[in-house]
């Protein structure tokens, strides 16, 4: 069953969507009247980032708030490095692909008087956050995956794994970083049932393959956050920046040895819950004035602190004292989830930890989702665009993701036809490769990676952890190579390929600069106004 049968023909699509997430779906939707869509994912279509999304989308919709509001919160969050025209732009069509949302079928909760039910979250001035419930994510899975399905143009391919773009590299062509003429023809993906790699050839390509959470050790993000489309697109030679700017989610459940670990929402908080030490005592007066609504990466630093000096394992969010059926009426799921470990958050505080959440960084794309690669597309958590900066605002990661899909697929539809096939494309060589080596070897470099990126790469990091973990880095990036050059081709080593390779764009990145900033903390340049 290990081996991998020879591609014979290739199959050619006018757009090739790699991921099923609000990102992949929406943007194949949005292509789909006007072309063949073949849209690829690596396990179950449902399996992604966007399932588990809880919180909801961030979107001004009502007075009193503003577009002005919203993009000061975003920039403030974003610590100076936004891109402000970003900002300006996807803060403006918001509303405008809430109601695409709609369209689709997604049910947002709403009022009594049949307004939207809005939340509020850290960092945000306003209560703008549309949700369904605790579960947002899912709902919107459920609705634009049942649009996708009953669209006869786009060919949902679950089970199938995008191993590496095709560009001119492939045609025997030297291609260096700088070229600027790098052109994407599609992708070869291993059918992982059929074991199987065909090459899929494409007008245009789509990357929304979401995270990279995985490179932890402990993480909200589903076992698909592998950062595969950042490290397929570094290796093909296109741009990725700002990868040192990781989202360490402030409160996970607190539950050793559960992957992924369970998400407590913000808006938990935005509805009244707090931060306290183990012994009862609030603390987040000491390190901001919005208290336990300070933006996550101050929060995520403070309980890391707390954490610390105190010697224990998590800190307690507290929300006995708010009123009971409204709490249970609006974290249905936290409520179920927290009954199974035998804690009613009516009537006991919740121990939470920080996690690895959302990766702020990513390929970088214009304002069109345009990669630095012709012909190559991007959208969702994978990417860079300019709007989060050093530090995403919560709920605008969903909105993120649906206007550049949006935009993507408007710009794609205006050139597609203008774009070939490459009929010249070989299919993929495994020739001379073997049996894959045992698992463990594969599972054992997983887990060291994730300890050390753990341990010397988390919410505080210094020049000497950054160094060890390059130097430990390098030496299972070597023994991975050198694996994956004798070795048949499997989901799991190119996972741990990808894996090693994003961790050491993060410490790349994160040693190139020189400060703190935002999610970037490190010892050796603390700011006098952050926290330790
Ligand atoms: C627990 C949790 C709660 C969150 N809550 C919120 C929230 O309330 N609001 C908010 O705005 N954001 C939230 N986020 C973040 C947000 O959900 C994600 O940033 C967003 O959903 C990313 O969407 P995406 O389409 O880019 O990627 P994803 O939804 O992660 O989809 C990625 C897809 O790519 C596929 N894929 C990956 N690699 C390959 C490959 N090699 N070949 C084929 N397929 C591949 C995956 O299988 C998956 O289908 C949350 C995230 C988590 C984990």
């Amino acid at each position: 069953m290990w081996y991998v049968k020879k591609n014979i023909m290739a199959r050619k699509y006018d757009f090739l969507v790699i991921g099923s997430g609000l990102a992949g779906l929406s943007f194949a939707l949005k292509v789909a009247e006007h072309g063949t869509v073949a849209l690829v994912s690596k396990t179950k279509i449902s399996e992604s980032n966007t399932w588990y999304a809880q919180g909801g989308i961030a979107a001004v919709t009502s007075f009193p708030d503003s577009y002005e509001k919203h993009i000061n919160d975003t920039l403030d969050c974003g610590d100076g490095l936004c891109d402000i025209e970003t900002v300006e732009m996807v803060v403006s069509e918001a509303p405008k692909q809430i109601s695409e949302l709609l369209k689709w079928g997604m049910r947002f909760d709403t009022t009594p008087d049949g307004t939207f039910d809005l939340a509020r979250e850290g960092g945000h001035s306003e209560y703008r956050v549309l949700h369904h419930k605790d579960r947002t994510g899912t709902e919107i899975m459920r609705a634009l995956i049942e649009e996708a399905r009953n669209h006869k143009n786009i060919h949902l391919l679950d089970h199938h794994f995008a191993i590496d773009l095709i560009t001119q590299h492939h045609l025997g062509s030297t291609v260096t970083r700088q070229m600027d003429n790098i052109e994407c023809y599609g992708a070869y993906v291993l059918d992982v049932h059929r074991n199987e790699i065909s090459t899929m050839l494409s007008r245009v390509t789509f990357i929304a393959t979401g995270g990279i959470g995985n490179i932890y050790q402990t993480t909200t993000n589903p076992v698909i956050a592998t950062g595969d489309g950042v490290s397929m697109v570094y290796r093909a030679k296109g741009l990725v920046e700002n990868m040192e700017f990781v989202q360490f989610h402030p409160t996970a459940l607190y539950n050793p040895g559960e992957r992924p670990s369970f998400l407590i929402t913000e808006a938990l908080r935005g509805h009244g819950a707090i931060l306290r030490t183990n012994d009862g005592k609030e603390f987040m007066h000491k390190y901001d004035k919005r208290h336990s609504l300070a933006p996550r990466d101050i929060v995520a630093r403070a309980i890391d602190t707390e954490i610390k000096l105190r010697g224990e394992d998590h800190v307690l969010l507290d929300a006995t004292h708010l009123e009971p059926e409204n709490l249970i009426a609006h974290f249905p799921t936290i409520h179920e989830k927290c009954m199974t470990l035998g804690i009613d958050m009516r009537k006991q505080p919740i121990p939470v930890v920080p996690a690895a959440h959302y990766l702020c960084g990513g390929i970088r794309v214009d304002k069109n989702a345009q990669t630095s690669i012709k012909r190559l597309y991007a959208g969702g958590e994978a990417t860079y665009t300019g709007l989060h900066g050093a530090n995403r605002l919560a709920s605008n990661s969903l909105l993120e993701a649906i206007v550049y899909a949006d935009r993507g697929a408007t710009h794609a539809l205006e050139n597609f036809r203008s774009f070939t096939f490459n009929e010249v494309i070989p299919a993929w060589n495994d020739e001379g490769t073997r049996l894959p080596e045992e698992m463990i070897l594969i599972t054992q470099e997983f887990k060291e990676l994730q300890a050390i990126m753990t341990n010397y790469v988390g919410i505080v990091r210094s020049n000497l952890r950054l160094k060890r973990a390059f130097e430990r880095l390098e030496i299972i990036y070597r023994e991975t190579e050198e694996l994956y050059e004798k070795s048949v081709v499997s989901t799991q080593l190119c996972e741990l390929r990808n894996a090693i390779n994003v961790a050491y764009l993060v410490i790349k990145m994160a040693r190139r600069r020189k400060e703190s900033r935002g999610l970037h903390y490190t010892l050796d340049f603390p700011n006098k106004n952050r926290i330790v």
